[in-house]
């Protein structure tokens, strides 16, 4: 479990706020850090604020959020558990795909939510996060609903929600494939566990101390 606070992330949220490192901070309304409690066992990374995420200053609010809440009901998760972010974090104009550059200059955050959060799933949705998150591993239509591992890290790659949205067949798809993601929490999760029993006593961090279990509804 991650020792992070809610503050650290809320300051990490801040420095996402102010940044101008691209030049998508002059057309955006405002930066879109992240959303969820610090404590989330999944974070969940798309592509880009949209038109409602840049005007609400949230992930996934719109009508691609509405269905990625309800894949994740009818999966059996709540979306509150979730910490949900983008690859990057201010709006494209006009919802054009990320150039990448941007996804260069704004890459340190995602790189910091990971350590900070420490998620025990990463659901990477859509094939722009799928490059980013997993460069080479092959495209989306091969490794949706499968795990990844890399490292300590289990990674599902998934069709966007957006993609969905007008093409009943990859919906389809999509539910089968959230269907999955509860399954390998537990593995992942009975994994975690494990490995904590095999550090030697006193060679572990109090979790139970340093965790802070305030959620993060910012
Ligand atoms: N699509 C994304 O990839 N991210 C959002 O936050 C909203 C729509």
């Amino acid at each position: 479990m991650p020792a992070t606070t809610t503050e650290e992330l809320l300051e990490l949220h801040g420095r996402i706020r102010e940044c101008t490192a691209c030049p998508l901070h002059k057309t955006r309304i405002q930066a879109v850090p992240g959303y969820g409690p610090v404590t989330a066992r999944i974070m969940a990374v798309g592509e880009g604020p949209g038109e409602t995420e840049d005007r609400e200053g949230k992930p996934f609010v719109g009508a691609a959020g509405q269905l990625l809440t309800r894949l994740l009901e009818s999966a059996g998760l709540d979306r509150r558990d979730i910490y949900i972010t983008n690859i990057i974090k201010c709006r494209p104009p006009g919802n054009r795909d990320p150039e990448a550059e941007e996804v260069e200059a704004c890459s340190h955050f995602l790189d910091e939510q990971v350590s900070m959060l420490q998620p025990d799933v990463i659901l990477v949705l859509g094939r722009h996060a799928l490059s980013r998150l997993l460069p080479g591993a092959g495209g989306i239509s091969r490794l949706h609903g499968q795990r990844v591992r890399r490292g300590e890290r289990v990674y599902v790659p998934l069709y966007h929600p957006a993609a969905a949205l007008y093409n009943a067949t990859l919906m389809d798809t999509l539910e089968a494939d959230m269907r999955r993601v509860r399954e390998y929490l537990a593995d992942a999760e009975a994994e975690r566990s494990r490995r904590a029993a095999a550090v030697p006593i006193g060679a572990a961090a109090d979790d139970a101390a340093s965790t802070d279990q305030l959620a993060l509804f910012e």
